[in-house]
């Protein structure tokens, strides 16, 4: 792929600020630079060291249009491993787009999304996870999501699948020797020593792929529902977690996704706590939606939580929501501890696993700990934890291993058979492919834009 053009973008998030910054990309980008800006000393970007903040004007003819900062970065030390100018201006619409557009006169294209780091891994200064990771940087929601890409951006996916695929090629390495010397007399790789390999890729592979459950949520969030009848607690069991917690609002305007989503951090987990609007305003998510309607919100929710008012008996309200809970992912509450019991607790074991219920008192903060506890157990189920261990966040990367896993489970399968070297290279071959698909050095370019596609224009 051969890239002539030169591309530019407002690469800081559109409304008022501080600063805005406009970012050239390309072989043109010094000479359109020295077209357009005036240093307060006279002289051209190039007389000044690479990287140096230079003051002065942007200027349209002789017309100044803002004041600003300057920097060169000289390829191949640049985010687009190119030639890259960015000019720091005045915040707000305006200086901005009018720097963009006399940019744009001067036969330079507007960047597509993310076409600034497509670049960067086009010309090799980071592989594909690294450039995805950047994506999950920006959009991270806890600091333990943005810790996760952090470390995927400075190359520990990378480094493990690299590790991997070496595994795969000293196999390969063995193969081609049997299968080119296989009539003469060369030391053959047995069929033994091929299973033993095989195995211990395979777990190595399962390894990673397993933790892409938690990963997800990671990335994600965990969608919860809150339901129960109405003044059961759930107002005040969510006031309770989002007092503890750091709550994170999202609010995105001007995208079509004009909504506000909200994520409470429980242990490192963001909780995306779904129709929370719902249960504020309307008071009672289950008798707004219906029952028939809350059945679709259980089923798409990775995470139900059912609020019971434990100062009353069960009633035929309760039953109805208890009887379309998935036990799997439910956890219910038994709320109002601290008033007189009525509840009939063993009623409820038939819906639920026991460690499932827990006993709360939203109104004194009793029991959200366990809670929290709870949750945390649910999600990494005893495997991940520990976030120095790479994890998988990317359902592109999980596709990729377990195509892989497939591959290696034929290979092994082929071993057990005694089957010709050469069938055992193919699959191995496929596991070399699959796993070059997470780094990017087997992929095709159509899925390339696809990927980038997902970045913000300017990135
Ligand atoms: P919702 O309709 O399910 O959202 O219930 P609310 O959170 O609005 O609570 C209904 C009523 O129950 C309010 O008066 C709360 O103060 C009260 N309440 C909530 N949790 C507790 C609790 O743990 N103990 C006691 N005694 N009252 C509670
Ligand atoms: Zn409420």
């Amino acid at each position: 792929m051969f890239i002539d053009d030169t591309i530019a973008a407002i690469a800081t998030a559109p409304g008022e600020g501080g600063i805005g910054i406009v970012r050239i990309s390309g072989e043109k980008s010094l000479q359109v630079a020295n077209e357009i800006f005036r240093s307060m000393t006279g002289k051209k970007i190039q007389e000044y060291n690479t990287r140096t903040l230079i003051y002065g004007n942007i200027v349209d003819n002789d017309h100044v249009i803002d004041e600003v900062l300057l920097a060169y970065m000289k390829g191949p030390n640049s985010y687009t491993a190119e030639d890259v100018i960015e000019i720091n201006c005045h915040g707000g619409f305006i200086s901005v787009k009018k720097i963009l557009e006399l940019i744009l006169s001067k036969d330079v294209r507007l960047a597509d999304a993310g076409e600034f780091t497509k670049r960067a891994f086009l010309n090799g200064r980071i592989d594909l996870s690294q450039a995805e990771a950047i994506i999950d940087v920006i959009k991270a929601k806890t600091d333990m999501a943005h810790e996760v890409a952090q470390s995927h951006l400075e190359g520990s996916l990378s480094k493990k699948i690299k590790e991997l695929r070496m595994n795969v090629t000293e196999v390969l390495a063995h193969l081609e020797v049997a299968i080119d010397f296989s009539e003469e007399d060369v030391e053959e790789i047995t069929y033994q020593t091929l299973s033993e390999r095989a195995e211990e890729l395979r777990t190595q592979i399962k390894k990673l792929y397993d933790t892409a459950e938690s990963g997800k949520i990671l990335r994600d969030g965990l969608k919860t529902v809150i339901v129960g009848k109405p003044n059961v607690g759930k107002s005040s069991l969510l006031n309770s977690i989002l007092g503890e917690n750091r709550a994170i609002v999202t609010d995105i305007p001007g995208t079509t996704r004009d909504v506000i989503e909200e994520f409470v951090n429980i242990k490192g987990i963001p909780l995306k706590i779904v129709d929370t609007a719902g249960i504020r305003e309307t008071e009672d998510i289950v008798e707004r939606i219906g029952v028939e309607k809350s059945r679709e919100s259980f089923s798409s929710a990775d995470l139900v939580i059912m609020v019971l008012d434990s100062s009353r008996k069960l009633d035929d309200e309760d039953m109805e929501i208890l009887k379309n809970i998935e036990s799997k992912k439910t956890i219910i509450l038994l709320n109002k501890t601290d008033l007189p019991q009525q509840i009939e607790e063993d009623k409820l074991n038939q819906y639920v696993d026991s460690n499932s219920i827990i006993r709360i008192s939203a109104l004194n903060n009793e029991g959200i700990e366990e809670l929290q506890d709870k949750i945390e157990g649910m999600v990494y189920k005893g495997s991940v934890k520990n976030s120095s261990s790479v994890v998988i966040t990317n359902s592109r990367h999980k596709d990729a291993l377990l195509k892989a896993y497939e591959s290696i489970n034929d290979a092994i399968g082929a071993i057990e058979q005694n089957m010709p070297y050469d069938f055992i290279e193919v699959d191995f071959k496929n596991i070399w492919d699959y796993l070059g698909y997470i780094n990017g050095d087997t992929i095709k370019e159509d899925l390339l834009d696809t990927i980038f596609s997902n970045f913000c224009i300017g990135k």
